[in-house]
């Protein structure tokens, strides 16, 4: 790894992106129920929204992109894009790591969504992966919310800070509630880092 930047590895589902908002709205057009029939309090799979008997997850996200441009137009969540330029202007190279590419045969949508999204919320980046294996990008500190690659992370001795919501309760921190706390906690591993100082992910390295 670079040791001469300090790489912040950030996924956009849930974590920069609302994806959980607007996969809500989509699912309830795709159901066809009032969008509060939908519960917020989800986990991963959105098995709450009886999605199941309807053609499932796969089908829901495959419609949610190549019809909803969902990667296009879910909003930002609060203060990501402007506490995103903030880390870049203090030296922190934004690193963005992203699974999206799991869906087959759509590619070229999912890649174009992404980038322009991208630009047009202004958000900073000099690297974008599309990664399933996160880990093996390489970053000093990352930020996700899927308990999956929060756990592979960690047993890949990666630091990782949780970005929270209702899919990863239960796993331990750091945490995150929103991205004021994720400017403290990123400059906060950035000190760690520069200095050698344990700190903040004593326990999971
Ligand atoms: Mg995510």
């Amino acid at each position: 790894m670079d040791e001469t930047e300090f790489i912040f590895g950030v996924d956009l589902d849930g974590v920069v992106g609302d994806f959980y908002g607007a996969m809500r709205e989509i699912a309830a057009e795709w159901l066809d129920k009032p969008v509060d029939q939908l519960t917020e309090d989800v986990s991963y799979g959105l098995e709450e929204w009886g999605i199941n008997e309807f053609g499932g997850y796969d089908r829901l996200h495959r419609f949610a992109v190549s019809q909803r441009a969902l990667f296009r137009n879910m909003k930002p969540l609060k203060d990501a894009s402007a506490i995103l330029r903030k880390l870049s202007l203090c030296g922190i190279r934004i690193r963005i790591i992203t699974q999206r590419l799991v869906l087959k045969y759509s590619h070229k949508t999912t890649i174009t969504q992404t980038v322009e999204w991208l630009d047009s919320y202004d958000i900073p980046y000099w690297d974008l992966c599309f990664m399933k294996d996160k880990g093996a990008v390489g970053a000093h500190v990352y930020i996700d919310d899927a308990p999956k690659n929060i756990e592979l992370l960690r047993a890949n001795r990666c630091k990782c800070i949780v970005f929270s919501n209702s899919t990863n309760r239960g796993i331990h921190g750091p945490r995150a509630e929103n991205w004021l706390d994720v400017e403290n906690l990123v400059l906060r591993a950035k000190e760690e880092w520069r200095t050698g100082a344990p700190g903040l992910f004593e326990g999971d390295v």
